[in-house]
């Protein structure tokens, strides 16, 4: 006999009281109309939406009219139409928000560049150089960085080419995907190759130690001679831009976004090279490895959960989801609203894969399905903190860093 089953799920997320993190981009140093082309701001925004649905940290507000006297800075990155060094003195960067300039210019080989902006600033107190600095994410003033609160930064674009804006589907043969190359810099700006708590968990091998990269990858993670990448894998080729034989890839599993499916292989996106592929369909996206990068850099990454609609068998059903290493995920059931929810599965710790499971006994008549994910406090954030436990006094005149930017992104390889 085939009894009728109602079935109705929703996710649910918990685990994560930080604030979104806001992605303003800024297009005042556009000065060659690179997002002038059509389609262009739309694809760089839904690129920066991405990460600001998955990214939860509260990073304080930079505004030196309001820290006290004796307070200034000035932002420094390289100007996206020119490459010279920019400063804006005084840039006011509201609490939880980066600022971002984008634009575009002849870059010769790469197709892009990125990485988190430098400043400049006197202070009358050490308090004002930190909240610069680091925002509030004390790991970032540690020894070694545990954290990353930048203000923001820059990407350039490679102007002279033909660019891709589509948000879901490969380009045709010769131009460059913007999304996955938007994605690969936004990266940058976020400390992927250019924070120094990436740094601190490269080992003298040339291995990204960090603990949910690690537990991604299955192993520490080789990176590039000089870290600003995973390793490269030095060819193009084959579907999602690997040959399968090749011991240089860094391989992951790709995150559903952009048109592509969840859990398929790929290259990581932090990967310095970008290819021209022509025998897939779906877009180069960022994958298991390279958001578990986010999170030991010091992000609080907190990924949506999605529950996929159920099939219904007679007596059965099958449920699936997406996951993602760092997070757990606990399926629930109740027959009707009156009764408590009760757990079906254990919290099973993500993987990058698609979940299944099949409910072999489901109440008769009806049934309520919820999937809780939660994430676990990001492992860099419980680690070192120094302490000073005698202020010295303090003589603040001014202190610098530069931007920091990372080479060969994109670099054209064999196609
Ligand atoms: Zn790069």
């Amino acid at each position: 006999m085939i009894r009728p089953l109602r079935i109705f799920s929703w996710m649910l997320l918990s685990g994560s009281v930080a604030s979104a993190l806001t992605i303003e981009l800024d297009y005042t140093y556009d000065t060659n109309g690179f997002f002038d082309q059509a389609g262009s701001k739309e694809a760089l925004r839904a690129v920066a939406d991405f990460f600001e649905e998955r990214i939860h940290d509260n990073l304080l507000e930079i505004n030196q009219n309001t820290f006290g006297s004796g307070n200034s800075w000035s932002a420094i990155f390289p100007h996206p139409g020119t490459g010279l060094e920019q400063r804006v003195a005084g840039l006011i960067v509201p609490e939880a928000t980066i600022i971002v300039y984008v634009g575009g210019r002849p870059l010769g080989g790469p197709v892009g560049w990125g990485g988190p902006g430098g400043w400049s600033g006197s202070a009358s107190s050490q308090a004002w150089f930190d909240r610069v600095d680091a925002r509030g994410q004390v790991g970032e003033l540690a020894d070694p960085a545990t954290d990353f609160g930048p203000w923001g930064g820059s990407v350039t674009f490679g102007s002279g080419k033909t660019w891709h804006f589509q948000l879901d589907s490969r380009p045709p043969m010769g131009a460059s995907d913007f999304v996955s190359v938007a994605l690969h810099e936004l990266g940058h700006v976020l400390g992927v190759g250019t924070a120094a708590s990436w740094d601190a968990q490269i080992d003298g091998d040339d291995l990204f130690q960090g603990t949910r990269s690690v537990e991604s990858f299955g192993a520490a993670v080789p990176v590039d001679g000089s870290g600003g990448h995973w390793q490269d894998d030095g060819v193009c080729g084959g579907p999602l831009g690997y040959n399968p034989d090749n011991p240089l890839n860094v391989l992951s599993l790709q995150y559903a976004s952009f048109g592509t499916a969840h859990g398929g292989a790929q290259i990581a996106l932090m990967d310095p090279s970008s290819c021209t592929i022509t025998s897939s369909t779906t877009l180069k996206v960022f994958t298991d490895l390279d958001l578990a990068a986010l999170s030991d850099i010091g992000w609080n990454i907190s990924q949506p959960v999605s529950l996929a609609k159920p099939v219904v068998a007679a007596t059965a059903v099958t449920l699936t989801w997406p996951t993602t290493t760092g997070q757990t995920y606990t399926l629930q059931r109740r027959p009707d609203f009156d009764t408590d929810w009760g757990a079906v599965t254990l919290a099973e710790s993500g993987d990058g894969q698609v979940m299944t499971f099949t409910d072999t006994s489901p109440p008769a008549g009806q049934a309520f399905y919820r999937l809780v994910s939660e994430t676990p406090t990001a492992p860099a954030a419980a680690a070192f903190f120094e302490q000073f436990t005698s202020e010295p006094t303090w003589i603040f005149e001014q202190q610098t860093q530069a931007p920091r930017s990372v080479d060969g992104c994109g670099r054209p390889v064999a196609e």
